[in-house]
């Protein structure tokens, strides 16, 4: 037999005889690995287990955690869900059944309507084909007679599925398992019982490819993973995400709506979330002010003309409201960086005025589809903790460091942990080759100068620069972008900005924009869905709650909220006429961090009997004492 070359992951090579199967060459390499491995690439195709090498290839094996692993054991489970429904229900036509980004689904055509106690058939059917580890097989045939199968099964969808394909299709696979028949690419995990974690999750209804026109189908969703603690923590994460959805616990707590009466992807802040929005807001004029940034502010609508020069009007004009004023066309702003660069440009500037730093709490419009958003985390009007800073290049690495400080200060206040990707070049780009170069190079070295760990996403950087995007990860372990820096050589050259530098010449400044929190909608969002609605002290809208036991206690109630006020504790008063219990459970629904119940002992002694939200009692404490124990749990973020 001829001799083959197998080039391994870490660059080494082993001859085998021509014919061996990728599961034999893995069991005379490392028999350790054949447990966890679905399948292998071969020449970076990803193959079955039982695919045989006829020549020299490399070879990496696809571990059932990884990835791609996880997807062909996914789709593998929709095949035995198949199987099982088949088997279950007589006269089910199959249709498509991929994995998804979390599971797989399985579309199905059946003349009853499946029900969620059909789901616990399905599965316990499905747990017996998966202990008969039945083998996946591979079967190539020519598409003539995979028709013929197909149509002596009644298998009308794979049918259509089969005569659709390109003319040059002649021969299709196929995959049996256990009697199950699909038409399928592969490649699959070798056999049923290496399915060890797995669990249908929900019934929704889809059409025929998609189409409206077409016959709608009944699809099963479900989910797997390599072991039933990973499919225990992905469970526990969406009945988790579901209690915390910021929707919900908007309304709940009462902090906004989304109208349909005020249109789609607008947001309408309640009180309380105006107060928890206010919050946020002070701290960023604090902070920046604190980092040397100047405060400016510009319109909401600027000339046409404007947005051309800019080069958005080309490129970003689809994402664009535009409006008319007095025969004048005017483009509501998506983007702060226009007046920033105005103000820059009203008088001379010279080398010893920069870095100038631009902040604005900006107010953009942009059109997003409405398919695409979701409460406030993508809306159509929004707020961002913009900036804009323009320096000299001998600056960038500085001011880029010094934001990134800036960003870790701020996921370490509001409790998160975060990541760093630095994206560039896309296509649809604008500005000169060296220019890009010494923007992503000026980047990169800020991230290695902080000793940053960071991935690099080719091409996702904006039309005019690349940029470094921070995503935080919020408590369940989700990553939502923050933070970004993009520098820009493209708009000082379009708008013409200039300094003189030391040398009596005029330069041409950088520009960097950046925001810190990102989208304050969006912000806010994650921030509800991170601490499940119960904010930390410094972040509640209402910090302390004020119970009366009844109307004899509303005068000394009203004397404490009285100095509470005055102390700027934000407290609220429930000096209703019900029962305390019932008064005790709101202010928990609402997760008010404390509760100030006002009955005979506190009018008598003068003082307070804080309740933490979490039903722990602190005893009584005077007015005063109250009020340090606030002040000193917001005293870091001051
Ligand atoms: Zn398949
Ligand atoms: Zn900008």
């Amino acid at each position: 037999m001829a001799e083959i070359e197998i080039i391994l992951p870490d660059g080494t090579k082993q001859k085998r005889s021509a014919g061996i199967t990728v599961k034999e060459f893995i069991e005379s390499w490392k028999t350790e690995l054949i447990g966890s491995t679905v399948a292998a690439k071969l020449n970076n195709i990803p193959m079955d287990l039982s695919h045989p090498i006829e020549g020299s290839v490399s070879l990496t094996p696809i571990d059932i955690t990884s990835k791609e692993g996880l997807v062909i054991l996914r789709h593998s489970i929709s095949h035995v869900m198949a199987q099982a429904v088949q088997d279950i229900f007589k006269g089910v036509q199959i249709s498509i059944g991929p994995a998804t980004e979390e599971g797989f689904y399985y579309d199905f055509d059946y003349a009853e309507t499946f029900t969620p106690d059909d789901l616990e058939k399905i599965e316990a059917r499905m747990r017996e084909i998966i202990a008969a580890d039945y083998p996946f097989i591979r079967e190539e045939l020519s598409r003539i007679d995979a028709i013929g199968l197909f149509q002596g099964k009644g298998e009308n969808y794979k049918v259509e599925l089969l005569k659709d394909l390109p003319e040059d299709v002649r021969i299709v696979s196929l995959y049996h398992q256990g009697g199950y028949v699909d038409l399928c690419r592969g490649p699959h995990i070798p056999s049923t019982g290496m399915i060890r974690a797995f669990k249908l999750l929900s019934l929704a209804g889809a059409y025929w490819r998609g189409d409206e026109r077409n016959r709608m189908l009944q699809r099963i969703y479900g989910t797997g993973f390599a072991t039933e603690a990973a499919l225990a923590d992905y469970l526990y994460m969406i009945e988790e995400a579901k209690k915390r959805d910021h929707r919900k616990l908007g309304r709940e707590l009462d902090l906004f709506q989304m109208s349909d009466e005020a249109g789609p992807g607008l947001v309408i802040f309640h009180p309380k979330g105006t107060m928890l929005r206010m919050i946020i807001e002070n701290w960023e004029r604090k902070e920046h002010l604190k980092r040397g940034y100047d405060m400016v502010m510009g319109p909401q609508i600027l000339k046409v003309d404007l947005w051309k020069k800019s080069g958005h009007f080309d490129h970003y004009r689809e994402n664009m409201y535009f409006t008319q004023v007095e025969e004048q066309a005017y483009g509501i702003k998506p983007m702060n960086c226009l007046s920033h660069m105005l103000i820059y440009k009203s008088k001379i500037r010279s080398y010893r005025d920069l870095p100038l730093r631009y902040f604005e709490l900006g107010t953009v419009h942009r059109h997003e589809k409405t398919g695409v958003l979701h409460g406030l985390m993508r809306v159509r009007q929004f707020t961002q903790d913009d900036a804009h800073i323009l320096c000299m290049p001998e600056q960038l690495n500085d001011e880029i460091t010094a934001i990134a400080d800036f960003v870790g200060y701020a996921m370490k206040i509001f409790g998160f942990e975060y990541e760093v990707e630095l994206s560039t070049r896309p296509v649809n780009s604008i500005g000169s080759d060296a220019d890009w170069e010494m923007a992503t190079t000026a980047l990169e070295n800020a991230l290695k100068y902080k000793h940053m760990a960071y991935e690099v996403n080719e091409g996702d950087g904006a039309f005019y620069g690349p940029k470094i995007d921070f995503k935080l990860k919020d408590a369940l372990k989700r990553k939502w972008q923050c933070a970004t820096i993009q520098c820009d050589f493209t708009l000082p050259e379009r708008f013409d900005l200039s300094y003189f530098g030391m040398d009596g010449e005029r330069h041409r400044p950088v520009m960097l924009h950046r925001v810190i929190l990102g989208a304050i909608e969006r912000f806010m969002g994650v921030l509800i869905e991170h601490y499940a609605g119960a904010f930390p002290v410094w972040l509640s809208p209402v910090q302390a709650v004020l119970l009366t036991v009844t109307d004899n206690h509303i005068p000394y109630g009203e004397k404490v909220y009285g100095m509470l006020c005055d102390a700027g504790i934000r407290a609220e008063r429930d000096f209703r006429n019900e029962k305390l219990g019932y008064k005790i459970r709101e202010a928990q629904m609402q997760k008010t961090p404390y509760m100030l119940v006002i009955g005979d002992r506190e009018v008598e002694s003068k003082c307070v009997s804080p309740r933490q939200r979490d039903g722990k009692n602190i005893g009584a404490i005077g007015v005063d004492e109250f009020i340090e124990l606030i002040r000193d749990k917001c005293s870091q973020y001051k």
